[in-house]
């Protein structure tokens, strides 16, 4: 099973659907196996779902309820797009 650290590296690659078969099972593995990670993930999910909700406003402005933090956090993944 992998580590924390190694889910670490894989795991933009995986939220993107981006891994090779053989190392998306090993980071599945992992996210069922560790509470840390899976919770990670699922924040990570709720950043990039709340980014794109955002964006997609036709007048460009934010919802109230979209924290600062994650507003960041979104803009940071698009740069690295
Ligand atoms: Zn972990």
């Amino acid at each position: 099973m992998l580590t924390c650290k190694e889910f670490d590296d894989f795991m933009l690659d995986y939220l993107e659907g981006g891994l090779p078969v053989w190392q998306k099972f090993m980071c599945w593995m992992h996210v069922k196996m560790c509470r840390e990670c899976a919770y990670f993930v699922q924040k990570y999910r709720r950043v990039i779902t709340l980014g794109k909700d955002a964006f997609q406003s036709p007048d460009g402005m934010l919802p109230d309820y979209v924290p600062e933090e994650l507003v960041k956090a979104a803009l940071a993944h698009r740069r690295s797009k």
